[in-house]
């Protein structure tokens, strides 16, 4: 197997610097642009990234400066990539390198697997793209493409792919001065080329001739993969309260979804105009008059949240809450889903 997936090195290579894409990211291997894009480019597409790398690069072109960055500010600097766990992971480890690396990433493999936030994918991308080493980084593009080329029966699923796969092409990683480029070409032919849900353009693709799906006309097989379990669903209800040009706010809890993101109000559990009255009360909010919301719906990774929302007109905000105006509402980098509804609560703070 080894011997033909051998036989893909040179084309890649060749097709990669024909064909690859200008990236912020690609202008130089600077090892802590490669991190950043990598965390960025985790569940977001490219084309979303490349505004966000490029305001982040100008506001925290270093690791120093993440590390010392307040957490609002970096908040606003992600605020609409979601998956906010990213950013704080990122700073935590930017800390620990300031700290422990004199500000520079190690080019040790282990060491960086170490960092928070960094997975055997993003080591086995700054280690190969920054450093020249011999570690592969394989994602779910990298994971269709082998599959595909390799005509794997394996499901797409089973945990040990990842590793089988890596190791695969750590036997056939070119010598120092391409490693990185090859890793690049994996990535840029998953993202161009080697598409998902059966739309590969195999008549553009460098590897046609030896990939095994395309041979035997049964690239719509490949990859196996058995369905996910569904998502779990859940009942939000958000309270717009203000008071007097303020609207509350309240932190999310340390753990867990959107951990210690600021949000408006809200409690886990389908309220109704009355359940909902019972609720402010029980929280200090004496509401003067309560409007129903349209419902919204926002998906994560692994959860669904059905939202109602009410409006609240409110005679003074507990202590409990941050009553924020208008410019303290816009310095704070509220989750896509209770931005949701930024217009209402935009339209009461200003009635
Ligand atoms: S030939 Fe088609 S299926 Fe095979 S690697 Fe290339 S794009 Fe993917």
């Amino acid at each position: 197997m080894t011997q033909s997936l051998q036989e893909i090195q040179k084309p890649l290579l060749q097709w990669y610097a024909a064909h690859a894409r200008a990236l912020p990211w690609r202008e130089n291997t600077d090892p802590y642009r490669v991190w950043v894009s990598e965390i960025m480019l985790q569940q977001t597409r490219v084309d979303t990234v490349i505004g966000y790398f490029n305001r982040f690069m100008q506001a925290l072109p270093d690791v120093q400066a993440l590390s010392r960055c307040p957490q609002d500010t970096l908040y606003k600097l992600w605020e609409g990539l979601g998956y906010y766990s990213r950013v704080r992971n990122l700073q935590k480890a930017a800390q620990i390198v300031a700290d422990q690396y004199g500000g520079h990433l190690p080019e040790n493999y282990e060491a960086l697997l170490k960092l928070p936030g960094i997975g055997a994918y993003t080591a086995g991308a700054i280690a190969s793209i920054a450093f020249e080493q011999k570690h592969a980084a394989v994602d779910g593009n990298v994971l269709r493409i082998l599959a595909r080329i390799t005509a794997d029966p394996g499901d797409l699923n089973n945990p040990g792919l990842r590793r089988r796969y890596g190791q695969m092409l750590e036997a056939i990683y070119p010598a120092r001065g391409q490693r990185g480029a090859f890793t690049q070409s994996l990535m840029e032919l998953g993202a161009t080329v080697c598409l998902p849900n059966g739309r590969p353009l195999c008549e553009n693709c460098p590897v046609s001739a030896y990939c095994q799906a395309f041979l035997e006309d049964m690239t719509d097989a490949f990859p196996v993969k058995t369905p996910r379990r569904a998502k779990q669903e859940q009942a939000i209800t958000v309270f717009l309260i203000c008071c007097a040009g303020k609207i509350a706010l309240m932190r999310r809890p340390e753990k867990g979804l959107l951990s210690g993101m600021w949000s408006f109000v809200h409690t886990q559990e389908a309220l109704d105009a009355q359940s909902a009255t019972r609720w402010l009360d029980r929280h200090g909010v004496h509401a003067d008059q309560i409007t129903p919301l349209p419902a919204r719906r926002h998906i994560f990774t692994h959860v669904i949240w059905h939202m109602n929302g009410f409006a609240v007109a409110a005679p003074q905000i507990p202590d409990a809450f941050m009553a924020a105006d208008e410019a303290a509402l816009a310095r704070c980098a509220l989750p896509t889903a209770f931005a949701k509804y930024l217009p209402e609560a935009l339209l009461a703070l200003r009635s």
